[in-house]
């Protein structure tokens, strides 16, 4: 796998469910500001932008800006978001944002790096050890600097298929994360409001859905194949 690969990639970042890094055990987000939250250098946030933040919010997630912008650019946007940030955070090195790690007490498997960039966000996804998450910029810059940048990343990325995360069939609203495996499944297909059908089977005796599998999930419940240890042990 290559170093400028993502480990997952989306076209919006406001297209990114809770449920997705809530699953993967991510607890914090250090998101990037230009070309992912919003357009380059435009002080207003993407109008979708401040209810995605919300359902993160909602969701137990802290939020933080990592920018390579000065403070001047990122700190009045943070503050209008309510975010956290940390300006001139020198990405793809980690450092910056191994140091705001550090304040919450959180190891880089608990944070994701979303950005729109290969050589600075993606980077530092992979530099830091936090889950990568691609989006796609914005908008094109086809000037300049910037536009060699992005030739320069297609090259990079000549064999990359991206790796789409594939939420469960039916409606994003439905879904609740399993406490045991962290998978997500749809509330109705469980009798426990916390666990996939496949867990509280195993923990309380509940009936289990009939999984079928599709593209590493079950249509039926959603769940998408974890097992707790606790879980595997039981099987034993
Ligand atoms: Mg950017
Ligand atoms: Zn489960
Ligand atoms: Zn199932």
């Amino acid at each position: 796998m290559s170093l400028f690969y993502p480990d997952y990639s989306f076209r919006r970042v406001y297209e990114i469910p809770a449920a997705f890094f809530l699953e993967r055990g991510v607890k914090a987000l250090f998101l990037d500001v230009d070309n992912t939250l919003t357009t380059h250098d435009n002080p207003v946030p993407h109008e979708r932008v401040r209810d995605w933040l919300e359902e993160q919010r909602q969701a137990g997630l802290r939020l933080l800006v990592l920018s390579n912008n000065t403070e001047e650019r990122v700190a009045p946007f943070a503050r209008d978001l309510g975010l956290e940030f940390v300006a001139d955070a020198k990405k793809p090195l980690p450092f910056p944002l191994w140091r705001a790690l550090g304040e919450m007490c959180l190891s880089p498997k608990e944070a994701a790096v979303v950005g729109d960039q290969i050589f600075t966000d993606v980077l530092c996804g992979r530099f830091s050890r936090c889950l990568s998450v691609l989006v796609e910029p914005m908008e094109e810059e086809d000037w300049g600097f910037l536009a060699v940048k992005r030739r320069w990343e297609k090259v990079a990325l000549r064999r990359y298929t991206p790796r789409r995360w594939q939420p469960p069939a039916g409606d994003e609203e439905e879904f609740a994360v399993c406490d045991e495996c962290r998978s997500s499944f749809r509330k109705g297909s469980s009798q426990m409001p916390r666990l996939c059908p496949e867990c509280a089977h195993h923990l309380y005796g509940y009936p289990n859905c009939e999984h079928v599998f599709e593209n590493g999930r079950c249509i039926r419940c959603g769940w998408n194949g974890n097992q707790s240890d606790y879980i595997k042990e039981l099987k034993q």
